[in-house]
């Protein structure tokens, strides 16, 4: 089964597109799993600039997720959810807000690092590539470890699209010890790796990179799932027979899904790349 499991709709901050069509777009191409994960940016209150962005009125966004999950399509199940960015002053936040909320999936990511967003190149700027990595997996080991429930830990890697080092990869002899951590934190937490192919770096094709995702299954990490995280219904599924084909290359069989955070284990099935 072709299943997306990432993306934003005009309830994100930047997104554009009504749910709807957003929804469709993922039905024409032939998803049989299909997820709206708005993003719960509760970190960007506590940056300098970025907490002047709107915030996802979340009350609004799940009565209209509830309804639209009465609406019955034969060939794709949609899900509702939403990404939340983690930080450490976010985190009773959400724990408090997301139990409210009977979503199917909640991703777990990380765009800020002390009070800025990564995807702002000036984060990087006269700073060494292995103290900004570093910071990085530390503060992803620690997202990985809150109290509150997630299923999806999201764009593994997310400093790496942006920067420009010469080597911007994080499988290098370095990291190893840190990535491997994580990767096992992952596991005996049972969460689910997605491969997410949203990338703007002209060197990186998806996130985390094949080096992490081989290392993973290594491990016996075995939850993987597919995420486009569009933003507008033409990038629903983009890149998915890329990252079918290196899941199946790697030796996955499966994709894993969410509904309302039951793990459900579907084929993975070939697409266009
Ligand atoms: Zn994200
Ligand atoms: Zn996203």
């Amino acid at each position: 089964m072709k299943v997306d499991c990432h993306s934003h709709s005009k309830y994100s901050h930047d997104g554009r597109a009504d749910p709807l069509k957003m929804m469709a777009a993922a039905r024409e191409k032939g998803f049989g799993y299909y997820a709206v994960t708005e993003h719960l940016d509760r970190d960007y209150k506590y940056c300098k600039k970025e907490r002047f962005l709107k915030q996802l009125n979340l009350p609004r966004y799940y009565r209209r997720a509830e309804k639209l999950r009465q609406i019955d399509c034969e060939e794709t199940f949609f899900a509702f959810g939403v990404e939340a960015a983690y930080s450490a002053k976010a985190s009773e936040w959400y724990e408090k807000t997301l139990k409210k909320y009977d979503f199917d999936v909640v991703i777990n990511s990380i765009h800020t690092i002390n009070g800025g967003d990564a995807y702002f190149g000036k984060f990087y700027r006269g700073r060494e590539q292995d103290e900004v990595y570093n910071e990085y997996l530390d503060l992803l080991s620690e997202s990985l470890k809150v109290p509150y429930d997630y299923d999806v830990v999201g764009h593994i890697g997310y400093i790496t699209r942006y920067c420009d080092y010469p080597d911007v990869s994080l499988v290098q002899p370095q990291y190893a010890d840190k990535i491997d951590a994580l990767l096992k934190e992952i596991i005996a937490r049972d969460k689910c790796v997605e491969i997410n192919t949203h990338i703007k770096h002209p060197l990186t094709e998806f996130l985390p990179e094949r080096g992490i995702l081989e290392r993973y299954y290594e491990l016996g990490g075995r939850k993987i799932t597919f995420s486009s995280d569009a933003h507008v219904p033409e990038d629903v599924g983009h890149k998915y027979g890329l990252a079918a084909r290196v899941a199946t290359e790697i030796g996955f069989t499966e994709w894993t899904v969410y509904k309302r955070h039951i793990p459900e284990s579907v084929p993975i099935t070939s697409g266009d790349e």
